[in-house]
């Protein structure tokens, strides 16, 4: 393909593959819809489909560097020591965070995880020195490293299964009309249900994540082998549920998944309880999943929000708001959760204890 010739909209080239080879899983169509999205642009803040926390004040990626000097320092100051993002968006929170760890003397080597070479141009100017790596298996192997993720795990393509007369099957997408839907595919997925969750009703889904254990499982063992600590922010639950929650965001509104792939952010609720059984199986320290709210409050944003406000009065109202928007409950303080995971000699990490 030349490298401005437009490529084909994904909703075509799915009608073809699905009439050449049969359903595809919705995982599949996931995985190829959000690859398709991202890589073709910057779709975050006001202009774009979705605002995130760093986007919204400088106060996010602030904590989160103190987070994380904090916990270093208490480690022993070990170097060196690198600073691991997984999806940095826009590279707002690794300069916030890396502004704000480099008062406390952790000047870390800087390695961003990206997919999206539209973002990565972004991030060429906002974290100059950095790094850049397709995932993870490139980041150096010596040293201690401080992963930071936030909305990156909600990104990555859920797999659905779904209980019928048959038993459990996966959910595959098919066209109809103008949109896609789900059906239930032939193939028998018993094997793929935990065993604890194998006798629910006919019509219950459930949701797995196997792009997010992986990370989970691989981020374990980088602890385990090279010391650091890691934090994982996103929407999602920490108990075991069912159901869907697939959704697509564009321009700040849900809108059909099964409509025009490709065009829309798609997101699923992020599973903690089981991605924290996942290290902690592995040998890692869990050290909590805590709210977003509880977790900023515990680390400071009240305080940082007036000092803020103290050096630039004029913004009084609008530094107020976006903490609100941060720590609300009706906003994201409740539904954003923090997990914090850690070598297993290192210590706990502020913000997860009580
Ligand atoms: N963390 C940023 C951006 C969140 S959007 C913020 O909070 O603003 C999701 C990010 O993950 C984007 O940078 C996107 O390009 C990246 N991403 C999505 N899927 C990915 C994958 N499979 N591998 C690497 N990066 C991915």
């Amino acid at each position: 393909m030349i490298a401005d010739e437009p490529a084909a909209p994904l909703g075509d080239i799915f009608r073809r593959l699905i009439a050449n080879t049969g359903p595809i899983s919705l995982m599949h169509y996931m995985g190829e819809a959000n690859a398709r999205y991202y890589t073709a642009r910057d779709p975050l803040g006001t202009a774009g489909d979705f605002v995130t926390a760093p986007e919204i004040s400088q106060m996010f990626g602030e904590l989160i560097g103190l987070w994380l000097a904090d916990i270093w320092i208490r480690a022993g100051r070990e170097s060196p020591v690198h600073y691991v993002e997984l999806g940095p968006g826009r590279g707002t929170l690794a300069s916030d965070a890396l502004r704000a760890a480099k008062r406390y003397g952790l000047e870390p080597s800087v390695h961003l995880v990206e997919a999206s070479t539209a973002l990565k141009d972004v991030q060429l100017v906002t974290v100059p020195g950095a790094q850049w790596h397709a995932d993870l298996s490139t980041v150096p192997m010596y040293g201690p490293v401080l992963i930071v993720a936030n909305e990156f795990l909600d990104a990555l393509p859920v797999r659905q299964l779904v209980k019928t007369a048959e038993g459990w099957r996966e959910r595959m997408v098919v066209p109809e009309g103008e949109r896609f839907n789900c059906i239930a595919g032939h193939q028998p997925m018993d094997a793929a249900v935990p065993e604890a969750r194998r006798d629910a009703a006919e019509g219950t889904i459930i949701e797995t994540c196997p792009g997010a254990a992986a990370t989970i499982y691989e981020v374990a063992g980088r602890l385990l082998e090279q010391g650091g600590a890691a934090l994982f922010i996103d929407y999602g639950h920490d108990t075991v549920r069912d159901g869907s929650t697939l959704q697509a965001v564009r321009q700040h509104l849900k809108v059909d998944p099964f409509v025009n792939p490709g065009a829309a952010d798609l997101t699923a609720h992020v599973d903690f309880a089981t991605l924290a059984q996942i290290a902690q199986s592995r040998g890692c320290k869990w050290l909590g999943t805590v709210t977003q709210g509880r977790w900023l409050r515990e680390l400071g944003i009240e305080t940082r929000a007036d000092s803020l406000a103290a050096v630039a009065p004029q913004h009084t109202a609008a530094i107020q708001t976006a903490k609100e928007r941060l720590i609300g409950e009706g906003q994201m303080g409740l539904l954003f959760k923090v997990m914090g995971l850690a070598a297993p000699g290192w210590p706990d990490g502020v913000g997860f204890n009580g």
